[in-house]
């Protein structure tokens, strides 16, 4: 089936206008092309190709409409020297995104296949590659069930896209702490449940807790686990570390948490600096305490958007907890460099982690 899959292209007629580099924000632009495959139980993957990008009519019916099959994934190509563009650990969200497929009962794609797709789509629409330090192309692959059918069963017929959207820097006001509140009301993730897979009702389910957060005046939500609210899980859409008495510390991806490409690559960066690395259960409660008692050194989140976000204050019960004097730690900005540096091709990539496209 994959086999005879060729992809065929549909070269835009016109190409846009490109926005301003200063003022991209995140997600709201869009490149010219889009890359489009569909699937369905006889046929298995079939028509692909990369068109110009449009909207698409659907079923009312359509399954993703009603039950939400859907899954996506978020990784970022960046402009470094001579133009050269990078991708970083694509294969990583592809296999992550196979594993979400099993998990909604979707089916699942060649990796090797979808990265070529992707390469082919970057290097085609490589002048919505921003040049600014910190900018860079947003690639957001999704598949979704489209059948015109309201029983309740997986989809016999899917669309899989890949659309691209320039971002600027995350950092434009320099690199500073959050405010997060930590979530004592609602949960994100269960172990068995979807949290340790990018699907669509995840993020659906999280907004209210963060609207509440962002009332008190915190970005984020700092979540706990579901069954004693007694453990960290994540902060938003972003894995949570915490360096205590010279140790970096995070949890464990035990079924609830979504395993961060970021968080990994922290992992082994950290390592091989031969910071001690810890991926255990952290109560609450050791956090506060280590915030009162001074050994809570730094604390981060980690995700493609951001790549390291340092948390300044945690907010929990009413009561605020100071980290660092709420100012950006040492190994926070370490690690920020150290993978911007990689990504943007100014650095030796000793773990394999840079593919070049084009
Ligand atoms: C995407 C995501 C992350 C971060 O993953 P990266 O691969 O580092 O971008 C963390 N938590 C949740 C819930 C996510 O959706």
């Amino acid at each position: 089936m994959w086999k005879d899959l060729d992809i065929s292209l549909e070269k835009a007629v016109s190409m846009k206008d490109m926005p301003a580099e200063e003022n991209l924000g995140f997600g709201r632009y869009f490149t010219d092309h889009m890359f489009l495959m569909e699937w369905n139980r006889d046929r298995g993957w079939n028509n692909a190709k990369i068109s110009p990008y449009t909207s698409f009519s659907m079923d009312p019916a359509s399954t993703v409409l009603h039950y939400g099959q859907a899954i996506f994934e978020g990784l970022k190509a960046y402009r470094g020297k001579d133009d050269q563009i990078f991708l970083f650990r694509p294969e990583d969200n592809f296999k992550r995104m196979n594993k979400a497929a099993v998990r909604m009962s979707m089916p699942r794609f060649p990796v090797d296949q979808m990265l070529k797709a992707l390469k082919g789509l970057v290097y085609l629409d490589r002048r919505w590659v921003p040049s600014a330090q910190g900018a860079s192309l947003y690639v957001r692959p999704t598949m979704i069930g489209v059948d015109p059918f309201l029983g309740l069963k997986p989809a016999d017929n899917y669309l899989f896209y890949i659309i691209m959207s320039p971002v600027g820097a995350y950092y434009a006001e320099g690199f500073s702490p959050t405010r997060i509140s930590v979530c004592t009301d609602y949960v994100r993730a269960v172990k068995g449940g979807v949290g340790d897979v990018k699907t669509a009702g995840n993020y659906a389910a999280s907004m209210l807790a963060s609207e509440q957060a962002v009332e008190r005046g915190c970005t984020q939500v700092l979540w706990l686990d579901a069954c004693e609210r007694r453990y960290v899980e994540e902060v938003g859409t972003s894995n949570i570390f915490f360096f205590i008495n010279d140790k970096l510390i995070t949890p464990p991806l035990s079924g609830s948490i979504l395993g961060g490409i970021t968080r990994d690559s922290v992992i082994k960066l950290a390592q091989s600096w031969d910071i001690e690395v810890e991926e255990r259960p952290v109560a609450i409660a050791e956090v506060l305490e280590a915030s009162q008692s001074g050994t809570l050194q730094e604390s981060f989140a980690t995700g493609t958007a951001a790549v390291i976000s340092p948390v300044g204050e945690l907010l929990y019960q009413d009561v605020s907890y100071q980290i660092n004097k709420g100012e950006t730690g040492p190994l926070a900005v370490r690690l920020y460099e150290e993978l911007q540096a990689i990504q943007y091709g100014r650095k030796k990539d000793p773990f394999g982690w840079r593919v070049t496209v084009g």
